[in-house]
């Protein structure tokens, strides 16, 4: 059988412990067999990001900009602990966090649905994906603790210097505290960029909320640069694809969300995305089922699954003993990355064949054969509990 052919490389970034593990089984078991691929590496694991000063991420996020789509394997953020471990000149940034603020993205987290795994709302029989704004309101305020009766103030000095603008936060008549937040018009016009594209790309409604009603003015702005963007430029595109941009109250959100079906992107201020992804995430059932993609506002893509390294695997495997670690997600950002280089290079075997591998992994794990973390809450009877490199083979038979 020929292979399939690719011709942009993918850009390939490497990472740390299980998943590293995972991410060659995947390629020389599920991929290269069919595949002609071509990728242009980058070794993120923590080795290499200290041995190059983390040169080689940067190198990595600025070859997607080059390249367009990527496909990275989870990676250690050191703590002080992996400081020790790794004997690192520094506490290296996170990778994720270095590439999203090059690419300027929006991450979308979606779950990968899966008969046996049932979602504890009975109704989603669809996915959720969570489109979270990753700039700005309390992930970069400024908190003061007020020791006593005192006046607390917004002050704006414009940089031309024309008039100071003032406003009265609160007259303190006693202790208490005090947080400003800011955002910017460019972050908040790329989120809905990003959101209303990847809402096209996947042919699904897009869902937006605010607390508009409440923050007349801060909240209020996201409201209308989306509105502004959404008429401008994306619902002519949204009426041809039948699909449609739905913007309500942050609370009435939360309530359609539960007693929907699925199918939709939710756009999440950074809070609410903080929040609601975890709750979605957990209500969906698995974390090592959850898929994560970057998407910039120049059509950008960056795939990757949404869990870690599985340390405490690594450690099990590295002692001799066997690990059951969930390979779906890792699975699932080369088939999203192919599938999308595919897309763009106009290689509809590649996207086929994409497609056909998240196949036969559903497949695996609905006919019962899965890993540790799904056989303990599947509700197919019976399952048939695999090891990590079992659960790779029962696919690539299937395939
Ligand atoms: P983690 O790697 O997501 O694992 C936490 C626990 O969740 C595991 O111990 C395991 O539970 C379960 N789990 C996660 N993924 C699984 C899978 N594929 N199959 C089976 N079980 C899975 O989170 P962590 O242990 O907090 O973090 C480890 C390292 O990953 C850290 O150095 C952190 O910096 C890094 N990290 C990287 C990314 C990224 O690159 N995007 C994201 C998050 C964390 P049991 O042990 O109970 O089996
Ligand atoms: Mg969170």
């Amino acid at each position: 059988m020929a292979k399939i052919r690719m011709t942009t490389p993918l850009v390939e970034m490497d990472g740390d412990e299980m998943t590293r593990i995972i991410w060659k089984m995947i390629k020389d078991e599920l991929i290269e067999p069919y595949v002609d691929l071509k990728t242009e590496y980058y070794d993120l694991g923590l080795k290499e990001r200290e041995r190059t000063g983390d040169q080689v991420t940067i190198d990595s996020a600025e070859a997607t900009k080059r390249l367009g789509v990527a496909v990275k394997c989870a990676t250690i953020t050191p703590n002080a602990a992996r400081v020790e471990e790794y004997n690192l000149s520094q506490m290296w940034k996170s990778p994720n966090g270095t590439i999203r603020a090059i690419l300027d993205g929006t991450v979308f987290r979606a779950p990968i649905v899966v008969k046996g795994i049932e979602p504890y709302v009975r109704t989603w029989t669809k996915p959720i994906t969570i489109a979270r704004h990753a700039y700005g309101d309390v992930y970069k305020n400024t908190e003061l603790r007020i020791p006593g009766a005192g006046k607390v103030e917004l002050v704006y000095t414009p940089a031309d210097g024309g008039d100071e603008v003032r406003s009265t936060v609160h007259e303190y008549a006693g202790a208490g505290i005090a947080q400003g937040i800011h955002n910017l018009d460019d972050s908040i016009a790329s989120f809905a960029r990003a959101s209303f594209n990847f809402a096209l790309d996947t042919h699904q409604d897009l869902w937006f909320a605010t607390k508009d009603t409440i923050s007349k003015t801060y909240d209020h702005r996201f409201k209308d640069i989306f509105a502004e963007i959404f008429a401008a430029e994306y619902k002519e595109r949204f009426d041809e694809a039948g699909i449609e941009y739905f913007y309500t109250l942050i609370d009435d959100a939360v309530a359609r969300v539960i007693r929907s079906e699925g199918g939709f992107i939710w756009a999440c201020k950074n809070y609410d995305g903080d929040v609601m992804s975890d709750m979605v995430s957990t209500a969906f059932g698995s974390l090592a089922m959850m898929t994560s993609v970057l998407v910039s506002p120049k059509g950008y893509y960056e795939y990757e699954a949404a869990h870690g390294t599985v340390q405490r695997h690594y450690y099990k495997h590295l002692a001799g003993e066997e690990t059951s670690t969930n390979s779906v997600a890792t699975i699932f950002a080369w088939t999203g990355a192919l599938a999308k280089r595919g897309e763009l290079d106009e290689l509809p075997e590649l996207v086929d064949f994409a497609h056909r591998l998240e196949q036969a992994t559903i497949n695996t794990i609905e006919s019962g054969i899965m890993t540790g973390d799904l056989a303990a809450i599947t509700s197919l009877k019976n399952p048939t509990r695999v090891n990590t490199h079992e659960f790779i083979r029962a696919v690539a038979e299937r395939m």
